[in-house]
């Protein structure tokens, strides 16, 4: 007989009460065409509403359902990364709580894996709506660390994706602790496709992903798969030396050939902006990765679990 397929559902939660119950019915609702055996588990991402609750009650009545129960709010890279950790599938899909990751979608990704790909992305068709904050930011920096990152990190996709088991061997083994799951799971080059899809709104209750998290998730995908932040200080670096040279060629060139007399402070204040600017950035500099150098000298655990049921 035929070894049957198993797939793990990874899906963070925080302060989803709301919507815990639709996703898992959908999902069951789902599963049954697959033919498969599969498994959802939840991450209890420090809800402080009646999540795990609801979660109890779903793991309770099915045991295909597990949950994670993270000690507090360790935001949503730590949740997912503590889910794909014990996730046991041949295929691995994560997705949102808030059903804008439809499981409906996930019917093609599987066939795409099916034909041997081992990451496939589900890409957004239309742009975030939510707010024009986020919504110009991510444009923006999506084009910029499209043209500077290291590594090919696919536009327009969020954590919506199914890997291969074997590109969760390698996720599971980087130690890092600012994680860009996106970027990881691109740096391990392993074969990828994507499926395109309309990305809903999200069904219940607001974003968790404030624009505070948005930004510091985007800064962990610059400075971890990227040098731009060092080349942006170079290159202020650069340009304002160059006006600094410039402005003190004119100032010698002015006192030397037309005789006008320039008072020392003026001298002082060229050199004073250029290097005062220069050192700033400079220092800006080293602090983000002396920054980055404590966070991984520490070595604290990425989460800690209170409980996990069904395992
Ligand atoms: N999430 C989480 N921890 C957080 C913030 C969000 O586990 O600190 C989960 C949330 O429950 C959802 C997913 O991460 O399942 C994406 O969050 P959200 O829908 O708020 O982000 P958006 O879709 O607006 O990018
Ligand atoms: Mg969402």
């Amino acid at each position: 007989m035929k070894n049957k397929i198993k797939y793990s559902f990874i899906i963070p939660a925080y302060n989803e009460e709301l919507n815990i119950p639709s996703i898992y019915k959908r999902i069951v609702e789902f599963s049954k065409q697959l033919h498969d055996t599969w498994e959802l588990i939840f991450i209890n991402d420090g809800s402080t509403d009646n999540s795990l609750k609801e979660l109890v009650k779903l793991s309770d009545n099915n045991k295909n359902i597990k949950y994670i129960n993270l000690s507090r709010n360790f935001g949503h890279q730590a949740a997912l990364s503590a889910g794909l950790k014990y996730a046991s599938g041949d295929a691995v899909i994560s997705m949102d709580c808030d059903l804008q990751d439809p499981p409906e979608v996930v019917k093609k990704m599987i066939d795409k894996w099916k034909e041997g790909f081992d990451i496939v992305y589900a890409r957004r068709q239309n742009f975030r709506k939510d707010n024009f904050i986020k919504k110009t930011g991510s444009k923006f920096y999506y084009r910029l660390l499209g043209k500077f990152a290291n590594i090919n990190i696919p536009r327009n996709v969020g954590d919506f994706r199914l890997v291969d088991k074997k590109v969760l061997r390698e996720i599971n083994k980087m130690p890092e602790h600012s994680r860009y799951l996106r970027g990881m799971v691109a740096w391990t080059g392993y074969k990828h496709t994507f499926v395109d899809y309309f990305r809903p709104d999200r069904q219940q209750g607001e974003s968790n992903y404030t624009i505070g998290k948005l930004a510091t998730l985007g800064m962990d995908g610059m400075f971890n798969f990227s040098v731009l932040p060092l080349r942006l200080g170079f290159l202020l670096g650069i340009i304002s030396i160059v006006i600094g040279f410039i402005l003190l060629t004119y100032q010698i060139f002015d006192s030397v050939v037309n005789n006008i007399y320039y008072h020392l402070y003026k001298w002082l204040s060229v050199m004073l902006f250029i290097f005062m600017g220069f050192l700033f950035m400079l220092m800006w500099i080293i602090g983000e990765y002396i920054g980055k150098i404590y966070d991984e000298v520490r070595d604290r655990p990425l989460y800690v679990i209170e409980n996990m049921i069904n395992f």
